[in-house]
């Protein structure tokens, strides 16, 4: 069948056809690398991860492509107050969150491609666009003229006068149009700078996307990915400035975007200091618990983290792990003589979950559902297996190995089975939230030694404890 996306661009679902038969092309929007990176930038790359996995299932050929914005004002602030050099300070952030990738079972994108290594390809498209007369040089900047490109507003449907209002927020006198955006910046002291046509400088936030996907994807690519909130401006700027510079269109073919993450109802953002990082969620709950949390949802719908549904996907994800442990354990038991068949729900079962899963991934890779029919499936075969009754048979044998490699494969679809050996500690997350404990526990009972002990065992892996206002966390060095 069809595998069936909503296309944030045409607001509906449409029939996925790639660029190239065979061959899928996706480009995600990455983070810029300040800080840990938090839990709401976990959401599109677990998604894309599964999403990348069932093309693959499809026989597709899948290039994904993710950026990291490692030149931005956030990186330059940040470098000054830890007197880093700011591209020293985004590079080591972005290993670190390379780390909480590899932590959550993401698998590598094909490439990571950084603006600092970009920029002669990022000069060019601008100067493009002004050879174009769809950008023009104030000073020592250079802005997109959007009343050039007639149908700017398009992806993000905004009425013109609400997104006259929020470019009138930072309006510059200067700007021909009040919605006109910057390509490139003059530089100013103590910022990284490049050299270019118009003068020490480096690029505006959107050009990055726009030049980076064009170099490693080419014009006309499969998917674009990023949450909900890079739609406007960040996305509508891509397309305007990468349509206006090829004269051709579509940019992307498919736009899909990752709703948010709330927080007791309020979406979790940095402004509102109600931010969860993704090394603290992995560390109270494990990330394989906090990958199988994120997947429980749609992707479109957001996505509430708090210690309940953080609970019932560890229950979730349980049911599933000691099912297949169980499974395990049975076809290694000895098997009876005799033709018990196993009873036809059963097989019925096995042989609709394939065609069930892949539907619910073909409706615009809905994970939920996907994970739904893995706990049928569990249901519907524990009944028979797991029975007092139970008597392992040469068929009944047959169709347990069935139902394990099915689970196996489709659950690995979704990438839940990896397992969480962390690389740099030899400590799991379990295992450090085990030791974390402890430690309180000793505190409690003012044993200061074996708190200490504990603390320095804990550093001579890599790990600090920190007593804070909060409770208790825990980080890697
Ligand atoms: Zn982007």
């Amino acid at each position: 069948m069809a595998i069936m996306v909503y296309n944030t661009l045409s607001k509906k679902k449409e029939e996925f056809v790639p660029r190239e038969p065979g061959k899928v092309s996706i480009y995600v929007c990455g983070v810029t690398p300040y800080n840990y990176a938090h839990i709401g930038n976990a959401r599109p790359p677990v998604v894309w991860d599964c999403i990348r996995r069932f093309l693959r299932y499809r026989g597709y050929e899948v290039t994904l492509v993710q950026n990291f914005t490692d030149v931005d004002d956030k990186i330059i602030l940040h470098a000054h107050q830890t007197g880093e050099e700011p591209l020293a300070l985004s590079a080591r952030f972005a290993q670190i969150y390379l780390e909480d990738m590899a932590a959550l079972g993401v698998e590598p994108a094909t490439w990571y491609p950084k603006v600092s290594a970009h920029i002669p390809e990022i000069i060019k498209m601008v100067q493009g666009l002004v050879e174009k007369g769809h950008a023009y040089q104030l000073d020592e900047d250079v802005y997109f003229a959007v009343d050039t490109f007639p149908e700017y507003g398009k992806l993000s449907a905004r009425p013109l006068d609400e997104m006259l209002s929020g470019a009138r927020v930072e309006a510059d006198q200067r700007k021909r149009n009040p919605m006109d955006f910057a390509l490139w910046k003059g530089a100013k002291p103590g910022e990284p700078a490049w050299d270019s046509p118009w003068g020490k400088g480096r690029p505006g936030w959107h050009i990055e996307c726009s030049a980076m996907s064009l170099k490693y994807l080419g014009s006309g690519f499969d998917f674009h990915g990023g949450g909900t909130d890079l739609v406007f401006p960040h996305h509508e700027n891509e397309i305007a400035q990468a349509e206006a510079y090829c004269g051709t269109k579509p940019f992307v073919r498919y736009w899909l975007h990752t709703a948010f993450i709330t927080m007791r109802g309020d979406k979790m953002s940095k402004s509102l200091g109600n931010v969860v990082t993704i090394r603290e969620a992995c560390a109270r709950f494990s990330p394989k618990v906090v990958r199988f949390w994120l997947l429980g949802t749609h992707y479109r719908n957001p996505l509430s983290f708090g210690e309940d549904e953080l609970t019932a996907a560890a229950n979730g994800l349980a049911r599933l792990e000691t099912t297949r442990d169980n499974w395990r354990h049975l076809l290694s038991t000895p098997v009876h003589e005799g033709t018990g068949e196993i009873p036809a729900e059963v097989s019925t079962a096995v042989s609709n979950s394939r065609d069930r899963f892949v539907s619910a991934m073909e409706d615009d890779f809905n994970t939920a559902l996907a994970l739904g029919v893995l706990y049928e499936l569990v249901r519907d075969v524990n009944k028979w297996a797991l029975a007092e009754d139970f008597v392992l048979t040469a068929a009944g044998e047959k169709g347990l190995r069935e139902a394990l490699s099915l689970l196996e494969e489709l659950g690995g679809l979704l990438g839940i089975w990896f397992s969480e050996a962390t690389v740099e500690t030899g400590l799991s997350a379990e295992e450090i939230n085990a030791l974390v404990e402890q430690r309180q526990a000793a505190r409690k009972k003012r044993d200061f030694k074996t708190a200490d002990a504990i603390r320095d065992r804990l550093k001579a892996a890599g790990i600090i404890v920190e007593d804070t206002p909060q409770g208790v966390r825990w980080r890697r060095i």
